[in-house]
């Protein structure tokens, strides 16, 4: 008869000692491949000092023994609780993670081995940073062709809770990010690019990518005080656009905007919050103006980037992708982000982090008009969908109410899955992990095949592409 293992953030790591107390009897191994390295109980390296895990698995990294690891491992993750996130329980990510405060803004829950926040494991009784799990037994837990690309888990998952506007951003192509981080490693923590997909787990609100030049030169009649931004000659070309090319038009009125001098926006700002409270029909873009006005009274280029950039909005289940050079911020909502493992952010207003407007300047993509959502395709026989992206670092799965029980294979690269509501069970080997809301599991390649199905919730599962 199979066990059940409830998988829940709060008590990952009793979970994980009572699977361990499993190895005696279960079929599944856990050990080193070099058996005269284990002691009487199966765990590694006899002789090992007793300090702790991460002494034992320094030592397995330098002998290039691995830790035979065949079975999922439980994950909690870190919090971060930056300003804009969503306070106490009304954080999606604080309710997933389960311990949080009740005063504190809850932004990001992240889940997986980036330095600014690495999630947890239990191996052995011990705990532990996954990437440390992950750099002693790279072939076990990514598989020999993840650990080939790559050397570490490659994906990065977060569940965000917006509360206020994030930051105006782009992020590097691969190329970029090298020059980046060489140049600047304190602000460009990583030397690889950072696509990425925000998936809605309640709406998404959203600036990303520019406007036509036509929808532009429009706002800029409509609301006149951000034609001083540009000046009476570029004020008069966006005018005539019709009359002028297009990209290099775009190019011009975004770098006279993000190059404005303080005065200057202060100016404009005043007056653009008397023109909305007295003329006209308010737009979306007006409110978002005025909004964040309260917070900077004196303007900020990234206020003016609401009539610049296209404003949308997605429902729970739909997906948007940025790659490299998009200008886009996330303004409201509660979305599942999965990203290459890279921090690297170049900014450009509303934000009160490090802003590098030329940078910013010299890397977007000045391409116009509404950019598509991701498309889905189902998943055979299952009713899981996968989210079609061209990042090779991550394929992301949905499996949503009464998924079909079905058989999946880990195809020896490293999977992660992370129940977001409702409860999920994954069978392997005789064993059987019961997941609830928040609970997360990382799938090593070396696994067996297993079987998944969804209880009236929603499970995501995070693979690599190639
Ligand atoms: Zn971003």
């Amino acid at each position: 008869m199979s066990k059940v293992i409830a998988i829940i953030p709060q008590v990952a790591a009793l979970v994980v000692l009572h699977k361990i107390l499993q190895y005696k009897e279960a079929p599944m191994e856990c050990g080193i491949d070099e058996s005269d390295g284990l002691d009487d109980q199966g765990l590694p390296l006899s002789g090992a000092d007793d300090s702790g895990v991460s002494g034992d698995l320094e030592i397995v990294a330098e002998t290039r023994r691995e830790l035979v690891i065949d079975h999922p491992l439980a994950l909690t993750g870190v919090l971060q609780t930056y300003g804009w996130g969503k306070i106490g329980e009304l954080s999606k990510a604080a309710q997933l993670h389960g311990e949080f405060d009740q005063g504190t803004p809850y932004a990001e829950l992240w889940l997986g081995v980036h330095p600014n926040g690495q999630a947890i494991t239990t191996l052995n009784g011990q705990t532990t940073n996954f990437a440390d799990i992950c750099a002693a037994s790279p072939t076990q837990i990514l598989g020999p062709q993840v650990q080939e690309l790559y050397g570490e888990l490659p994906f990065l998952f977060k569940v965000l809770s917006i509360g206020q506007p994030l930051s105006i951003q782009a992020h590097p192509d691969p190329e970029l990010a090298k020059v980046l981080h060489a140049a600047d490693p304190d602000h460009y923590p990583d030397d690889r690019h950072k696509p990425e997909i925000a998936i809605a787990i309640t709406y998404l609100e959203y600036l990303r990518g520019f406007r036509s030049i036509s929808e532009i030169s429009e706002n800029f009649k409509r609301r006149e005080p951000l034609k001083k931004l540009l000046g009476p000659d570029l004020a008069q070309r966006l005018q005539d656009y019709a009359n002028h090319d297009s990209e290099q038009l775009l190019r011009d009125v975004y770098q006279a905007v993000m190059r404005a001098d303080a005065d200057l926006l202060e100016t404009v700002t005043t007056e653009m919050l008397s023109a909305i409270d007295v003329e006209g029909e308010v737009s979306r873009e007006d409110e978002w103006f005025k909004t964040l006005a309260e917070d900077y009274p004196k303007g900020d280029v990234g206020m003016i980037s609401f009539y610049l950039l296209n404003l949308g909005r997605i429902e729970k289940g739909q997906a948007i992708f940025t790659g490299p050079g998009i200008p886009h911020a996330y303004l409201a909502g509660d979305i599942v982000e999965v990203m290459s493992n890279s921090d690297n952010t170049v900014r450009g207003g509303i934000t009160p982090k490090f802003i590098d407007v030329e940078n910013l300047l010299s890397m977007l993509t000045y391409e116009q008009g509404q950019m598509p959502l991701v498309e889905t395709t189902p998943l055979s026989q299952s009713k899981g969908v996968r989210y079609v992206t061209p990042a090779p670092e991550f394929v992301v799965d949905l499996f949503d109410n009464d998924c079909i029980s079905e058989q999946h294979s880990t195809n020896q690269g490293v999977q992660l899955v992370f129940c977001l509501s409702g409860s999920a069970n994954l069978e392997v080997s005789g064993s059987a992990f019961e997941l609830k809301p928040g609970g997360a599991l990382i799938i090593p390649a070396s696994c067996p095949d297993y079987t998944l199905t969804v209880n009236e919730g929603s499970m995501f599962r995070v693979s690599v592409a190639a």
